[in-house]
């Protein structure tokens, strides 16, 4: 890492034009379908070029925790991307940004809201993904504590139940309509799921419905409970933890799976047993079950694991229809001439099995196709229009100890080499190719990767996986094996 542009950087002016603003969004644009949707938000979100000073790029972000780890998790990758977006650069600062220092050529943020809210706004997820409503947006009420703005749309009305998420429906629903003073029966009530299964949706529902009737709830996101509720509360020194939660009577905690380092879990595990002893509701979501929460102590995950855990499956086909078709629905409320056939209704339900998020996409890109064309929607124009959506297809659960084994296997030596730190050129490639598929097949991220390899740096793992996609496209042979070995392993 060079710093000796440090100074020269401090003293140039830093600005920025319009060509800039468009290349700093393809580099957000590339980080976000590198790393999904939620990885990107937790990290990403708040993440703003302030401007270019010589060959310095000035990127902002609000707070010292988001800066230190982008830091220490993301640099090589961010660096790299910005100097393939940017012509020109050699080096990129990270700073926090305080008041003093606002980003040129910003919309001025309307009358009432204070910039707090201005920049929380954009960087929550479901307000990414599509052209900014405001009108979706309800805010928590315990908001001095930095809780996340809830989606509108997103309540038990709108969401559909099938066998895949009917139990999961059932706990957030007794949840919700627990009536007050009474102890809660599921608490926490945790809920994991794939990506896109509509873990965020069910947390908002219970959030919403808890709210109509008049109790205090606190919706957040992990990386929201790191840097802004633990901050808050702490500011509020005069009064004593307990008496400081005292005020909520439902907390909502989302993608907890990115809940790390050790002072946070203490606060962590410090508000479940504070909150849970005196009979506050919890309610976790997770991408997966408490017990695989690698980064999260034995006394959280047990507590996690004390009350009631779900998982929500994948949505079956009938469950996918109907999501379809209330997404269709609300769509021609807007635009009556947008007419869906059954038969491609059926067609979009068999081609998108991932998840719900694709399934949104999918009648965006039906709805852009019929109005850019006003022709009819035949089945072959629903294929195309929703290819790239297919093609993107979430690869069907892989673990990567049986990537681990079936690579051991197939070349011939054992797990633990792979693990191990020898360096022979016998054990390294099958170890490169191990982390290739890793990253390929599963949705993990890379330093987690890093630690199920026997505890490697996530830079490790990035080399690796560049190492072997350059070697599949150069070597048909290598290209014969890793295909064969992603089969086997997604069969
Ligand atoms: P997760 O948080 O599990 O990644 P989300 O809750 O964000 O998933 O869901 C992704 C999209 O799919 C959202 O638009 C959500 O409304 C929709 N969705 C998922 N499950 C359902 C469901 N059972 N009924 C209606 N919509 C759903
Ligand atoms: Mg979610």
């Amino acid at each position: 890492m060079s710093n000796s542009h440090v100074i020269l950087a401090a003293d140039a002016p830093v600005s920025k034009t319009v060509d800039d603003d468009a290349a700093w969004d393809r580099v957000r644009r590339r980080l976000r379908a590198e790393l999904g949707d939620d990885v990107f938000s937790s990290w990403f979100g708040r993440l703003e070029l302030l401007g270019l000073a010589g060959e310095m790029a000035h990127l902002t972000v609000p707070t010292r925790f988001l800066k230190s780890w982008i830091q220490s998790h993301y640099m090589d990758r961010l660096r790299s991307l910005v100097f393939e977006e940017f012509i020109g650069l050699s080096e990129i600062q990270v700073a926090v940004r305080s008041a003093a220092i606002k980003p040129v050529q910003k919309p001025h943020s309307a009358a009432g809201h204070d910039t707090t809210t201005r920049e929380r706004a954009p960087s929550e997820r479901m307000l990414s993904d599509a052209p900014t409503q405001p009108e979706r947006v309800v805010t928590s009420e315990t908001d001095s504590l930095g809780g996340a703005p809830l989606d509108r749309r997103l309540t038990f009305t709108n969401f559909l139940v099938g066998k895949s998420n009917q139990l999961a429906h059932a706990a957030a629903e007794r949840v919700a309509r627990h009536t007050q003073g009474e102890t809660p029966l599921y608490n926490p009530l945790y809920v994991h799921a794939g990506v896109g299964l509509g873990k965020t949706h069910l947390l908002h529902a219970i959030a919403h419905e808890t709210m109509a009737q008049g109790r205090r709830v606190i919706y957040l996101t992990a990386d929201r409970f790191m840097y802004g509720f633990v901050a808050a509360l702490k500011a509020q020194t005069a009064l004593n933890f307990k008496e400081r939660l005292r005020g909520i009577d439902l907390l909502v905690i989302d993608d907890v799976q990115f809940l790390q380092g050790k002072s946070i879990q203490q606060e962590f595990c410090h508000t479940l047993n504070a909150l849970i002893d005196s009979g506050r509701q919890i309610v976790i979501a997770a991408d997966r079950p408490p017990s695989d929460l690698e980064s999260l102590d034995e006394r959280v995950k047990s507590r996690l694991a004390g009350g009631l855990a779900v998982e929500m499956g994948p949505l079956d086909e009938s469950l996918r229809v109907r999501i379809i078709e209330a997404r269709i629905a609300s769509a021609r409320q807007h635009q009556p001439s947008f007419d869906v056939s059954p038969a491609v209704i059926s067609y979009v339900a068999q081609a998108i099995i991932s998840n719900g998020r694709d399934l949104d996409g999918a009648v965006n890109r039906l709805l852009a196709h019929s109005t850019l064309t006003g022709g009819a929607l035949t089945v072959e124009a629903a294929e195309t229009a929703i290819r790239d959506l297919v093609r993107a297809r979430e690869p069907r659960k892989v673990k990567i100890e049986d990537i681990q084994k079936l690579v051991a296997t197939h070349f011939n030596v054992s797990r633990a080499d792979i693990l191990s730190s020898r360096r022979s050129a016998g054990v390294v490639k099958p170890r490169q190719i191990a982390m290739y598929l890793a990253k390929v097949l599963t949705l993990r991220s890379l330093p987690e990767i890093g630690r199920r390899f026997g505890g490697r740096d996530h830079t490790t793992v990035l080399h690796a996986v560049r190492k072997i996609e350059g070697a599949v496209s150069a070597d048909s042979g290598l290209r014969d094996d890793v295909e064969l070995l992603k089969r086997m392993l997604q069969d």
